[in-house]
Formats: C-alpha cells, structure tokens, sequence
C-alpha cells in the first residue's frame, strides 16, 4: 500500500509539472501573442424577430500561427489569472470601436450594436470606467453601439461597486446584458438595483427546449422576469428553427445560435450579412 502510495504521489507530482509547464509557456505565448496582435474579434450575429440582424457579440479568436485557431475557452482563464486579460480586453476593445466607426459612414451597419464579453478582473480594476471611457471617446465610437456582457458571479462579488460603475457607463451610453442567465446566483431582488438592459438566456436551457419541460418552464420564467422588469431578452445558442419557433411564442424576439451564423471575422460577418437581409 505504502509503495502505491509513493507511485500515485510521484505520478501526481509528474502530472503537476506537465501542468505547470504548459501554464508557463501558455502564458508567454499570451504576452507574445498580444504583442504580435495575433487576437481578432469574430462577430456572431444576433437577429429579431423578422430575420434582420441588429447587432452581434464579440468573441475573441486567437489566430496561432503554428497552431491555427485557439478557442477562448482555452486560454481567457489563463489570461484572466496571469492579468493579460487586461491588455488582450484593450486591444479587442481598440478594434471594436474601429469597426463601430467603420460602420457608422455604412448604409445598413450604421445601427448594428456590438456585444463585448467583460471579464471579472477587468470591472474590479479601480479605473475600469475612466479606461472604457477613454478608449470609447478616442475611438470616435457611438457608446449607444455598445453593449458590455457580463455574468453572474462578476455582479455579485461587490455590489455597490458594481452598481456604481454600471451606472456611470450607463450614464455614457454603454448598454448591459446579463450574460448566461440562469446558471449562476443571482439573487431577484439584485436584478433590480442594476442598471441592465437585456438578459441572455443561456444557451444550456435553448439546448432541449422542446424536449425538456424544465428548460422551457426556465426559459418561460426568464422572459417573463426581463418582461416584467422591463428589460429586454436574447436567447444564444439557437441552433434549430423549432428553438427560435418555441421562444417567439413565449416572447423572446431576438436570438444568437448557429441557425443564424456562426463566429465569422469581420469580411465573412459582413458579407453574409449582404446576401442574407432577410435572414
Ligand atoms: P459566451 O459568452 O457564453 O459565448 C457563447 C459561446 O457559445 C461562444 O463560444 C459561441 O461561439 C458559442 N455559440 C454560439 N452559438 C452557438 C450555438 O448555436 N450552439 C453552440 N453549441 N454554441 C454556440 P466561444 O466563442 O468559444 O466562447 C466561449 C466563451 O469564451 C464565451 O462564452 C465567453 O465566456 C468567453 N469569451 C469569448 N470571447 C471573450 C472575450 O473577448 N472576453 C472575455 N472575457 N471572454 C470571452
Ligand atoms: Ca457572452
Ligand atoms: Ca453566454
Ligand atoms: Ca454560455
């Protein structure tokens, strides 16, 4: 027993630093990714209810050139831990504000708003809102064109603060959405006191709408609460027309999934956007 236990340590211990070596060098492939600006924002498209796109959310891509296409999902935790996150929010901020302005001389883009995830340690900086405003003003970007995401865990970590800083970039024009609804802690009583525009149904209760009675009871009580506290409502990961069909008739009138358009850089966003106006 004894000698199984020495073999399972050393093979943790062995495993741990696999671990922390891919840690490392993730991290300075960040630091080294920023600086070559090999991160791109793709644009998911959101749509109402007539099929017309209105906006779209931001998702960052990290362009590898050995590796191809990183997801986020592998490496916005790092970033978050190492603080990278902060200059990789910067620069993705830096070039939604171009494309907004790009757009804004467009006939038929001029109005799409744009949807940025924000992340936990970027809205407890000390000067989140003065940096934002900044980079927003500089830009020449329309602040009505921009939507900030954020999520649960993040509003609940302090409220005041949060409720200060929403307020203030409210007040600037800035837009909130509540990102995956439902998944996370969020108290009713909270959703009041914050400054929030829209909730986002999230995409684990659009999965089995039509076949799981509790996701669409979640889903109905989602709508209803937005309604009720006057906010607006999105659904994200519609992927079938029975899906959009389900939410339309129990009030949701603006959608995000693949039935629409996947994560697309700039050029592919924008032409599927002109051979497709109806949707
Ligand atoms: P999220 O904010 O919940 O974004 C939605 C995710 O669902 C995206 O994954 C999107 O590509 C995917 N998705 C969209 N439509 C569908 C669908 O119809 N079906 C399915 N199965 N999936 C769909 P993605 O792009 O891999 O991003 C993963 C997560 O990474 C995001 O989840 C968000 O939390 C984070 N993230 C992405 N970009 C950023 C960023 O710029 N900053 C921060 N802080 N986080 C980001
Ligand atoms: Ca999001
Ligand atoms: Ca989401
Ligand atoms: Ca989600």
């Amino acid at each position: 027993a004894k000698a199984a236990g020495r073999n399972t340590f050393r093979f943790y211990d062995e495993s741990m630093q696999v671990a922390i070596k891919q840690r490392v060098s993730l991290e300075s492939a960040l630091r080294q990714g920023l600086q070559l600006r090999q991160f791109q924002p793709f644009y998911q498209p959101q749509v109402n209810e007539e099929g017309w796109v209105v906006g779209a959310e931001v998702l960052v891509r990290w362009l590898h050139p050995e590796k191809g296409m990183i997801s986020p999902a592998d490496f916005i935790p790092v970033a978050e831990e190492t603080g990278l996150i902060i200059p990789l929010a910067e620069l993705l901020l830096t070039q939604v504000c171009d494309q907004l302005v790009a757009w804004s001389r467009l006939p038929g883009f001029a109005d799409l708003s744009l949807a940025v995830n924000v992340s936990a340690r970027q809205v407890r900086q000390e000067d989140f809102v003065e940096r934002i405003i900044a980079q927003v003003r500089h830009s020449g970007a329309n602040p009505q064109r921009l939507k900030l995401e954020l999520t649960e865990s993040l509003l609940l970590h302090d409220m005041d603060d949060m409720i200060r800083k929403m307020t203030a970039l409210k007040a600037f024009g800035i837009g909130f959405s509540l990102d995956d609804f439902g998944t996370g802690y969020s108290s009713l009583s909270y959703l009041k006191l914050l400054p929030l525009e829209q909730l986002k149904i999230d995409q684990s209760f659009v999965r089995d709408l039509l076949s799981d009675p509790n996701d669409a009871a979640i889903a109905r009580t989602i709508i209803a609460l937005a309604d009720s506290l006057g906010l607006s409502v999105i659904a994200e990961g519609v992927e079938q027309e029975c899906q959009r069909h389900f939410l339309a008739a129990q009030g949701c009138h603006t959608y995000q999934g693949y039935l629409f358009g996947r994560p697309a850089a700039v050029v592919d966003f924008m032409a599927s956007l002109q051979l497709d106006p109806q949707g």
